[in-house]
């Protein structure tokens, strides 16, 4: 089985840099788009962002083999509803949500009975909207496929084989556990940007212009995570609730123990914390996953 037509449904981030990725690294397939906002749809066609781009939902996805919703989780529902009469009967049906047991039953009841293997390409930046996609978002990082119990072995190795032409290294996991892994790796960390960006901004004892003016002292890296899509941050909170709110509950012991550290001069146990970490940085630079140098490679 392979990909000859693929439906993109969103044209934001992920799905413009989806068809964008295709045109440079497969160009024999052809795409089809389509977005909610008529303003995207026009921008998408002014970048080419797909081969066609479709003023329905329905003609979008008629002649698709793979449909990819990449629309917000909380909107997967609605998208699937949107294009469940007019799936052809062979079309894999798949997403990019960045959360995945809550997506995986709202697809399932908006298309019972269809090839679904949600999917979620760990990739993405601050960035949202028609102009924000590039083709090599892709690129050597990892595409966490999660087909459900009984899922069609050859519709799975076929989606993967068709993320790994984009550039993705592939994993298999079941969605509960995805949920987990991501709410440590992601969702945590967007929270805790939030919440420090938040609590600078309503500082009363220290000025904006100050917390803005000194903001290289580590300030601005929670900035870049912080300004990420509130639509989308909102609905990964929402719909990845248990795993999210488990481990915040560690966090917050942790958080705790440091601050006991703090304040009875435990230096051992922050020195002994402090070290450990850093070798987590080195390990994410030795596995490819980010830029070495310095400051993540800002020009100074
Ligand atoms: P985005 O740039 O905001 O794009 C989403 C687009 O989908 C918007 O243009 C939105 O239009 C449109 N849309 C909403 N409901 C729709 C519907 N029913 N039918 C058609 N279009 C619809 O968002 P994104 O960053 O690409 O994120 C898309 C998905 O990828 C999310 O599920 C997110 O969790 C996941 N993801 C994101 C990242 C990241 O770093 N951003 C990384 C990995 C995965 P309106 O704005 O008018 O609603």
């Amino acid at each position: 089985m392979s990909i000859h037509n693929v439906a993109i449904i969103g044209l934001g981030l992920l799905g413009g840099s989806i068809g964008l990725a295709i045109r440079e690294r497969a160009p024999d397939i052809v795409t089809t788009g389509y977005d909610a906002d008529a303003d995207v749809r026009k921008r998408a066609n002014e970048r080419g962002l797909a081969n066609h781009i479709a003023e329905t939902a329905a003609e979008a996805v008629c002649k698709a083999d793979l449909v990819i919703l990449c629309v917000p989780v909380g909107a997967m529902g609605k998208a699937a509803e949107e294009i469940a009469d007019a799936l052809p009967d062979n079309a894999i049906i798949s997403d990019v949500g960045s959360s995945k047991e809550s997506v995986a039953i709202a697809l399932a009841n908006a298309l019972p009975g269809r090839t679904i293997i949600p999917a979620h390409p760990v990739a993405g930046t601050e960035q949202s909207g028609p102009d924000a996609g590039f083709p090599s978002l892709f690129a050597e990082r990892w595409c966490i496929l999660t087909p459900p119990e009984g899922a069609d072995e050859q519709a799975v190795a076929t989606l993967a084989e068709f993320w790994e032409k984009l550039g993705s290294k592939i994993e298999i996991m079941d969605a509960q556990h995805h949920d987990l892994v991501l709410a440590v790796t992601s969702h945590i960390p967007h929270l805790i940007a939030y919440t420090i960006v938040g609590t600078a901004s309503d500082l009363e004892e220290v000025t904006r212009g100050e917390v803005i003016k000194y903001s290289a002292g580590g300030f601005r890296d929670f900035t870049r995570i912080a300004a990420s899509d509130p639509v989308m941050w909102r609905d990964v909170f929402l719909n990845n609730k248990t795993a999210v709110l488990e481990m915040l509950g560690r966090f917050t012991e942790d958080l705790t123990a440091l601050q006991r550290a703090i304040r009875s001069g435990d230096g051992e146990t922050l020195h002994e914390l402090f070290s450990r970490t850093r070798a987590i940085r080195r390990s994410i630079i030795e596995q490819g996953q980010d830029d070495e140098r310095p400051d993540f490679g800002r020009e100074h």
